[in-house]
């Protein structure tokens, strides 16, 4: 069993995308990011926290609008218009979730799609339908795990892979990026009627729900690929939704809850800031 050191990977893609910046800082262009943090979500708090500290890494800029738990939708969406017109401005990242008296997808379709550094807007999600040269800023977990499995030379054509939860921001937009690649999805989800029957059919299965141990040992097909995108804190302790203990004894690749899919998130978002900036760049000169 090896480990898909997604530390590692994501290292070394922040590595690549510091060079792009410095190539970029060079020539004159300074990429940056606008975080909008709403409320004091302790979660949101940590991830915006890791997305700084990656910004610094890679010397791409970023500056920090902060607005109270009781702010309105309209609030929210006169600030992104702002920050849309602003040339200094490459990204814009609207840290969800948000809190419940605030439409969320009224503030992700206020962003410019060309600022979408999320990939959450319906434009950047729908272009990633029509085939894998349609993809630029798609969501970051997907592309993550896409690279992950990449780097390791897991292949992706033909294989059966079963892909577990359908959340806009990992489940459907993955799913829709394995199939541009030639696999054989299968999507599961809460109304998925015996999911160890779809599990166990799954060369690379990929978790992400939100559950921990909702896939135990006897749900893996001997030899599969395993990605585990959960993220569950139990007695003080991170974990996934794979029972990793008992999945390493059954799998060829795991990857690790912490030190797996979520550092090739943060890695990806800045990826994404320097795809958004070269573009918007060019466009402007
Ligand atoms: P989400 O929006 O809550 O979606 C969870 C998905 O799981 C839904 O599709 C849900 O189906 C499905 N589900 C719920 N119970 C299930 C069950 N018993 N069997 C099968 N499917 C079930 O969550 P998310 O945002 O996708 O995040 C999922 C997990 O990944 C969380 O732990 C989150 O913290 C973590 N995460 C990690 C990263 C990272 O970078 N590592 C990034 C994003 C998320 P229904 O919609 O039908 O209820």
């Amino acid at each position: 069993m090896q480990i898909l050191d997604g530390r590692k990977v994501a290292d070394d893609l922040l590595a690549h995308t510091k060079e792009e910046v410095r190539i970029l800082i060079n020539s004159g262009i300074q990429p940056k990011l606008a975080f909008l943090l709403i409320g004091k979500h302790p979660a949101s708090l940590s991830y915006v926290k890791q997305k700084e500290m990656a910004c610094q890494k890679t010397n791409i800029q970023y500056e920090h609008h902060a607005f109270p738990e009781t702010s309105s939708t309209q609030e929210i969406i006169s600030l992104i218009s702002e920050l849309n017109h602003r040339e200094d401005i490459h990204g814009i990242l609207v840290q969800l979730p948000l809190p419940s008296n605030i439409e969320t997808p009224l503030v992700i379709k206020a962003i410019n799609p060309e600022k979408d550094v999320d990939g959450f807007h319906a434009y950047n999600l729908g272009k990633m339908m029509l085939n894998k040269n349609f993809e630029s800023l798609t969501p970051c977990t997907p592309k993550g795990i896409i690279i992950l499995l990449e780097t390791y030379k897991i292949p992706i054509e033909g294989q059966e892979i079963v892909m577990v939860g359908h959340s806009n921001i990992v489940g459907k937009p993955l799913s829709m990026m394995l199939l541009n690649r030639n696999a054989t999805i299968t999507t599961c989800h809460k109304y998925t009627k015996n999911l160890k029957a779809h599990t166990l059919r799954a060369e690379i299965l990929i978790v992400a729900v939100g559950l921990p141990s909702l896939i135990t040992g006897d749900m893996i097909k001997p030899g599969a690929v395993i990605v585990d995108v959960g993220i569950n804190r139990v007695d003080g302790k991170l974990v996934g939704d794979v029972n990793f203990e008992q999945a390493k004894e059954k799998a060829s690749f795991i990857t690790p809850v912490p030190g797996g899919v979520g550092p090739m998130t943060v890695a990806c978002l800045m990826a994404n800031i320097v795809i958004a900036c070269k573009k918007l760049t060019q466009k402007n000169s």
